[in-house]
């Protein structure tokens, strides 16, 4: 428990040691201390891999940042020696022994070094986060009907199938039960002009996620994604129109502005946690409430 001069500046009240603190302001302070530490305590003990940092805007930072705070101890991987530094700087934030891997997710022999070094330092798993998507440019530009088969099949490798290879070289090292967690957008389900291969991508990764849920199930192993508004990130720059897709919602969402990171952060938190113990194979939409919109 923390004390009453510590639990107010951290809440950020004005209140200073030798502060007259009254019965009923040092009830309200050890509420919030209770919150704060089971907060900080609710994924406590847990063990998590992270795929999908590429710099400190990146939607996989969000969320290592709230496991963390949360009391989660993470490992990460980066994409290759171009994204090395970056990652390497933001992991090294979570301690000096943060385990830091290299994977490309179309090579299985880099999940499986990924999975085999993961074992051995960690020894089992608790958490996944599958934060990785790709498409060639071009593919998010013209029209649809032009997307070339190399187009399709790179996306759908990247975005979609490293899913179910990442799921399965999760579930082994899940002995106490677990949670996959991977990052979807609302163009799997709609038309979104431009977003084009990617949405079937993304129809892919939803349906993978649900076969995923049905067979890890048995073993308490949960698999859900979460349908993020958009966020200024690099990999959304890539999206032609993406300006004007952050207008849109703030126009039509029923919240009237667009997601922040860290929402994604604590949604992400959630799902880890024992309040979604019962929730597997769903699709959840952090979005401001954009997807329910007709008009
Ligand atoms: P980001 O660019 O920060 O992250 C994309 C990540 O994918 C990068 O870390 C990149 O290294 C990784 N990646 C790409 N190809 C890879 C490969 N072959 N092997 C390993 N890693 C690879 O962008 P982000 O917006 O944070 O994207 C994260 C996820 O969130 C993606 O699945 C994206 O589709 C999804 N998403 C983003 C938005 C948005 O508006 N930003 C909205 C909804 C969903």
């Amino acid at each position: 428990m923390l004390d009453g001069s510590l639990s107010a500046r951290r809440c950020g009240a004005r209140l200073v040691v030798g502060d007259l603190i009254t019965p009923a302001k040092r009830a309200i302070l050890q509420v919030l201390a209770e919150a704060i530490k089971a907060i900080m305590s609710l994924l406590a003990g847990k063990l998590g891999l992270v795929f999908g940092v590429a710099n400190k805007r990146s939607i996989a930072w969000a969320i290592a940042q709230a496991w963390q705070r949360a009391g989660a101890r993470l490992a990460f991987t980066y994409q290759g020696e171009r994204l090395k530094e970056n990652v390497e700087e933001l992991a090294g934030t979570f301690g000096p022994d943060t385990l830091l891997l290299p994977c490309d997710v179309t090579k299985d022999e880099e999940i499986a070094r990924v999975y085999s070094e993961v074992g051995e330092k960690f020894g089992k798993l608790h958490l996944l986060l599958h934060s990785v998507a790709f498409a060639p440019r071009e593919a998010l530009e013209g029209e649809f009907i032009n997307t070339s088969r190399e187009a399709f099949r790179i996306a759908h490798d990247v975005s979609a199938y490293s899913l179910v290879a990442l799921a399965r070289g999760a579930a082994p090292l899940m002995t106490e039960g677990g949670s996959i967690v991977a990052m979807s957008y609302y163009g799997a389900e709609k038309v979104v002009p431009h977003y084009n291969v990617m949405g079937v991508a993304k129809a892919a990764l939803e349906a993978s996620t649900r076969y995923l849920a049905y067979d890890l199930g048995p073993k308490a192993i949960r698999v859900n994604c979460i349908s993020a508004g958009p966020v200024n990130t690099l990999a959304a720059r890539g999206i032609a129109g993406f300006t004007e897709m952050l207008k849109r919602y703030q126009e039509k969402a029923p919240l009237q502005r667009n997601v922040l990171p860290q929402e994604l952060g604590a949604t992400g938190v959630f799902l880890a946690s024992d309040g979604a113990a019962a929730i597997t194979g769903q699709v959840l939409y952090v979005d401001c409430g954009y997807q329910i919109m007709a008009m």
